[in-house]
């Protein structure tokens, strides 16, 4: 059980009320024990330090809190840095369990040629960005891969491809059941072409629409990755 402290500070928490009483009466709740507490928002381990029937005080011990990943697998293709990182960053934001970066055959020449030395750039703003997001795990980030290594590396239930030619599939009517895994698949800046098209075709992918406007791939991937969230 999860107890909510009715006040506060930076190290301590009070419960009252009911909360107080049942701890005190029923659990018999001494000094020293250890609970889950959530204050301000965040879940601590957090220590008795004083009991009554009205009042129960804690020392908050290290916070706890951090919702579990959304179980979705992005696959990003190589695009811009400068954008791409940004899509990353909100993308760790939003909740993505792990980042593919994909070397598509529209990706320009000098940024697949770059990709490689990137990565641990990469790793590192997932890194700040879980931490900034409270999030307490970090999201994987794969070395830059060509797309068919990446489709082998799959295993989401569900797998998603963004394409804006899709005009009546909704990520919406793929996700059935709030459990599922899932991929999402975003293209460069020049898209996808017809041969990877057909490569994700092979692996089961299905296209889905977000909307009729075309989306720049990092908007593409935070839209994705938005409704991925809403809805698992
Ligand atoms: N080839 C496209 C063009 O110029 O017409 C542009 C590709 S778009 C900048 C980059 C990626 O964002 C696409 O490959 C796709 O994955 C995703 N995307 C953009 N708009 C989308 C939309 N309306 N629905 C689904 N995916 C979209």
């Amino acid at each position: 059980r999860r107890w909510i402290a009715d006040t506060f500070t930076d190290t301590t928490a009070s419960l009252t009320g009911d909360q107080a009483a049942h701890l005190a009466r029923v659990l018999r709740a001494e000094p020293g024990q250890i609970f889950d507490v959530v204050a301000n928002g965040f879940l601590h381990r957090a220590e008795i330090t004083s009991v009554s029937d009205s009042e129960v005080v804690f020392t908050l011990h290290e916070e706890l809190e951090a919702d579990a990943a959304l179980p979705v697998h992005l696959l990003l293709a190589v695009f811009k840095f400068d954008h791409m990182e940004w899509g990353i960053e909100k993308a760790t934001e939003l909740g993505a369990e792990r980042i593919t970066p994909v070397l598509a055959r529209r990706t320009e020449k000098h940024l697949s040629q770059a990709a490689a030395k990137r990565v641990e750039r990469w790793r590192r703003i997932v890194r700040e960005a879980a931490q900034q997001s409270r999030r307490s795990d970090v999201p994987t980030v794969d070395d830059p891969q060509t797309l068919k290594a990446a489709l082998q590396s799959v295993s989401a239930e569900t797998k998603l491809l963004l394409a804006e030619t899709e005009q009546e599939n909704t990520i919406a009517a793929a996700l059935q059941q709030a459990s599922q895994s899932v991929a999402l698949a975003v293209g460069p800046e020049g898209g996808w072409t017809p041969e990877e098209m057909q490569l994700f075709t092979e692996h089961g992918w299905k296209h889905v629409t977000l909307g009729p406007r075309i989306l720049r791939a990092e908007t593409a991937a935070i839209a994705g990755l938005a409704i991925c969230s809403a809805l698992l």
